[in-house]
C-alpha cells in the first residue's frame, strides 16, 4: 500500500462509497490519513449498569435478555427494543427503525453498547447507542476517534478504514527542515498521525496534535505571507491630493457621522503620503461606507488618477452606479459599469475607455479582474463586502496598477481580535456610529402560533404604505428539510396580501428578471418582496420598514443581522420578525441577542461564542482555506508562533526556491488552491 493510492484499493471501498468519500475531498490513501478527529470518547472502561447516571455517555457490556420488535409489513419503522443485563442492573435499549437490525441480536449474547443514558419512566434507556458484539475488532477499548461525519459512512467504517491504512505511516517522512523540527519540538509526523488516529493516551494524542496543527499553521501563514509579499507595498504609492475633501463634504445632503469621520482621517493620512493604503473598513450595514468610498474615489479624479470599486454581484455594481452617478452629478467625472452580463459591444467600448483614461471610476463585478481589463493610470482599488472575494482576487486586482491604494470595505463585524489574524496585511479602521435619526429596529422573536399575528402587523404596516422584505432559507419545497420554501411562502402571502402586490425573487431567475423585479420594489410598485438570501448585501429601500425572517433558526446570527440590515434605512420606525419553529435553548438565545441588540460588533462576539470560529472562518465567507484540525482562535498561540517562522521563511527565500522548503511550497499549493496563482 502506498500513500498516493487511491482508497479504492481498500477492503470495503467500492465504486458508490470512493464517490462519497471523493465528495469530501479523500481520494487517496493520504487524504484518509489526514482526514482527523473532530473528539474523543473515552471508552477505556465499561461501567456497570447499576452505576450508569442519566445525561452521559457509557460503554456497557451484558447479555441480550429479551428481545421485542414486532414485524408488521405496513408499519416498517416499528421500534426494536432490547432488554440488557450485566448481573449488576437492566438496561432497556431502544431503536426505533428496527426492522434492519433486528436480526442483528440473539437471545443471550454477548454485546457492548456505547451512547448516551436516559431514564425512561422509571427505566435506564440507551436510544441508537453504538453497538458491538463481543470480539467485534472495532470495539475499541481506550480513547476512540469520533470523526467528522460523512453521510452514508458510519463511524465504525471510517475506523476501519483507519485501522487499514496504519501501514502506511511509517511512509510519511519528515517534511520540514531539521532545525525547525528541533527548535519547536515537534513530533516526527508519523508519530503524530499514528497517535491523532490511535490514541493511548491524552497526552500522547496531545503532543501528536500539536504537530499537525502546527503544519497546518504554518503553511496557512506561510502561504499568506507569500501572498502578501507578492503584492509589493511601502514603496513610493499612489499620492493623492486631500485637499478638495472638503469640497465634496460640504455638498453632501447630510453631515458624516463621528464614525465616518474617525474613518476619514485614517484615510486622508494614508492616501496624502507615498504610504501605499491597505486598509479595511469594517461598518455595520448602513453605517455608510459608500460614501466614504465616493470620497476617495472623488479625490482620485481630481488628482488625474483612476479608482475601480469591485462589488460582489452585479445588483449590487448597478445600485451603486445609481447613487454614485446622483453623487457626482455636479462634478465632471465620468463613471463606468463593467458586469460580465453586458453586451460584448458595451464591455469593449468600456475598457477603450479605461485604457485611454477617459473612465474616471469604474464600478463592476468580478468582470473588472478579468485578462483584458487594463487601466491606465490606476491610483485606487476598492472591494466591497470582501468577505466575498477570495484572498487572492484583492491582488489580481492591484496588479492592474503601478502599486495603487487598497481599501477594502466589509459589513461583517468581525471582533477586531479575529480581524488581525485574518486582515493581517491591512489596517483597521471601524465605524461603529449610525447616521443620526435612524430609529432603532424593534425585533421580535416570534413562534409558529403566533406567526398569523405578526403577519396581520405586517398587513397593517402595509397599509400605511410601507414595504416588506420576507426571506426564506430555500427556494423550492424540499421534503426532508421542514422549512419554508420562498416559493411557498410567495404563494401563502399572495392569499394573505390580497390587495398588495407581492413578488418572489431568488438566485435562479435571470439576471434581467432579477432586475426588474427589484428596480419594482425600489420604485414602490411592489409592496412585498419574497425571497431567498440574494437580497442579503447591500439593497438600499428607505421606505421598507419590514423585514420577516422565516425559519430564523436556519440562518446564522451574523446573516440575520445583515438581513435586518436592509430596513431603518429611512426615517420611519422598522420592524423585524424572527419566525422561529425551533424550541431549543441555542434558537432562543440566538433570538434573545438579535431582540436585544442592533450592534453589528457585539454580535459577531455572540456569534463566535456560540458557533465557534470554525463556522465564522468558513472558506466560504472569507476566502480563506479551510483548516482540517486547528482552531484560529483556540490555537492563536501556535498561530503567532507559525506567523513568525513563516516570515523569516519568506524574508530569506521569498519563492520558495530551496528544495529543503519543495514539500512546503506543495502543502502551499494544496491548501490555496486556485487562490495561490502566483508563480510557485
Ligand atoms: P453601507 O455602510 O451599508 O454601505 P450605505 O453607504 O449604503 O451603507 O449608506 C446607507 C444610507 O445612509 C445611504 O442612503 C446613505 O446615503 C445614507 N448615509 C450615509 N451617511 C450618512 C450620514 N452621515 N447621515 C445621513 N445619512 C447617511
Ligand atoms: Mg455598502
Amino acid at each position: 500500500m502506498n500513500v498516493s493510492d487511491k482508497i479504492g484499493i481498500l477492503k470495503g471501498i467500492g465504486p458508490r462509497k470512493s464517490e462519497i468519500f471523493l465528495q469530501h475531498n479523500i481520494e487517496t490513501i493520504e487524504d484518509l490519513v489526514y482526514f482527523f478527529p473532530r473528539k474523543y470518547e473515552d471508552r477505556r472502561k465499561t461501567t456497570p449498569i447499576s452505576q450508569l447516571e442519566p445525561g452521559k455517555d457509557f460503554l456497557i457490556s451484558g447479555k441480550v435478555l429479551s428481545r421485542r420488535y414486532k414485524a408488521t409489513s405496513y408499519k416498517r419503522n416499528s421500534p426494536l427494543s432490547l432488554l440488557v443485563g450485566d448481573g449488576t442492573d437492566t438496561i432497556e435499549i431502544v431503536f426505533f427503525n428496527g426492522r434492519y437490525i433486528a436480526n442483528l441480536f440473539n437471545i443471550n449474547g454477548e454485546y457492548s453498547f456505547y451512547g448516551r443514558v436516559s431514564v425512561n419512566l422509571e427505566r435506564k434507556q440507551m436510544v441508537h447507542p453504538e453497538f458491538f458484539r463481543a470480539g467485534d475488532p472495532a470495539d475499541i477499548r481506550g480513547i476512540v476517534p469520533v470523526y467528522p461525519a460523512i453521510k452514508g459512512i458510519s463511524q465504525n467504517e471510517i475506523r476501519r478504514l483507519q485501522l487499514q491504512v496504519k501501514e502506511v505511516y511509517e511512509q510519511i517522512e519528515e517534511w520540514l527542515p531539521e532545525k525547525l523540527v528541533r527548535e519547536n519540538r515537534l513530533a516526527s509526523p508519523s508519530y503524530a498521525v499514528e497517535n491523532i488516529h490511535f490514541p493511548k493516551d491524552g497526552r500522547q494524542m496531545l503532543q501528536g496534535k500539536f504537530r499537525m496543527v502546527f503544519d497546518e499553521l504554518l503553511t496557512l501563514e506561510t502561504g499568506l505571507c507569500y501572498m502578501k509579499n507578492g503584492t509589493v507595498r511601502d514603496r513610493g504609492g499612489v499620492v493623492i491630493d486631500t485637499s478638495c475633501a472638503s469640497e465634496f463634504i460640504d455638498a453632501l445632503p447630510f453631515t458624516l457621522t463621528e464614525g465616518q469621520l474617525s474613518a476619514w482621517r485614517d484615510i486622508e493620512q494614508d492616501l496624502s503620503t507615498d504610504k501605499v493604503m491597505n486598509r479595511l473598513i469594517q461598518g455595520d450595514v448602513g453605517s455608510g461606507k459608500t460614501v466614504i468610498a465616493q470620497l476617495c474615489m472623488f479625490l482620485c479624479a481630481r488628482s488625474g488618477y483612476q479608482s475601480v470599486i469591485m462589488a460582489p454581484t452585479e445588483l449590487l455594481a448597478k445600485q451603486h452606479l445609481v447613487s454614485f452617478r446622483e453623487t457626482f452629478s455636479t462634478y465632471d467625472i465620468n463613471i463606468d459599469l463593467l458586469c460580465s452580463s453586458m453586451k460584448t459591444s458595451e464591455k469593449n467600448a468600456v475598457t477603450e475607455r479605461l485604457k485611454s483614461g477617459e473612465t474616471d471610476i469604474l464600478i463592476g463585478t468580478h468582470a473588472v479582474i478579468q485578462p483584458g481589463v487594463e487601466f491606465k493610470n490606476l491610483g485606487l482599488v476598492i472591494t466591497d463586502e470582501q468577505h466575498r472575494f477570495g484572498v487572492n482576487q484583492r491582488s489580481i486586482l492591484t496588479r492592474k496598477g503601478d502599486n495603487p491604494n487598497v481599501m477594502v470595505m466589509t459589513a461583517t463585524p468581525i471582533p477586531r481580535t479575529l480581524a488581525v489574524i485574518l486582515y493581517g496585511d491591512l489596517d483597521i479602521s471601524q465605524i461603529r456610529t449610525m447616521p443620526a435619526g435612524r430609529k432603532a429596529i424593534k425585533t421580535y422573536a416570534v413562534n409558529g402560533d403566533m406567526r398569523n399575528r405578526a403577519y396581520d402587523f405586517v398587513k397593517d404596516e402595509l397599509k400605511k404604505g410601507r414595504q416588506a422584505y420576507v426571506v426564506a432559507p430555500l427556494i423550492e419545497e424540499s421534503e426532508s428539510i421542514d422549512a419554508k420554501s420562498a416559493e411557498e411562502l410567495y404563494e401563502e402571502l399572495v392569499d394573505r396580501f390580497r390587495a398588495f402586490k407581492v413578488a418572489l425573487i431568488h438566485g435562479n431567475l435571470k439576471q434581467r428578471e432579477k432586475d426588474e423585479i427589484m428596480d419594482a420594489f425600489v420604485s414602490g410598485e411592489i409592496d412585498v418582496l419574497v425571497s431567498t438570501v440574494v437580497i442579503e448585501v447591500g439593497i438600499n429601500v428607505p421606505n421598507a420598514t419590514i423585514m420577516v425572517i422565516e425559519n430564523s433558526e436556519r440562518f446564522g446570527l451574523a446573516q440575520m443581522h445583515q438581513l435586518r440590515g436592509r430596513v431603518g434605512r429611512g426615517c420611519e420606525q422598522s420592524y423585524c420578525f424572527l419566525i422561529c419553529h425551533n424550541e431549543s435553548r441555542i434558537a432562543r438565545e440566538r433570538n434573545e441577542i438579535m431582540a436585544s441588540t442592533t450592534d453589528g460588533f457585539e454580535i459577531a462576539e455572540a456569534d463566535l461564542q456560540l458557533r465557534g470560529p470554525g463556522e465564522i472562518f468558513g472558506t466560504r465567507q472569507h476566502g480563506l482555506p479551510e483548516m482540517h484540525i486547528s482552531d484560529l482562535i483556540r490555537h492563536a498561540d501556535i498561530l503567532e508562533q507559525a506567523k513568525d517562522i513563516a516570515k523569516e521563511i519568506i524574508d530569506n527565500d521569498p519563492d520558495l526556491t530551496s528544495p529543503a522548503y519543495a514539500p512546503l511550497k506543495s502543502r502551499i499549493k494544496k491548501m490555496f488552491g486556485e487562490n495561490i496563482k502566483l508563480e510557485l
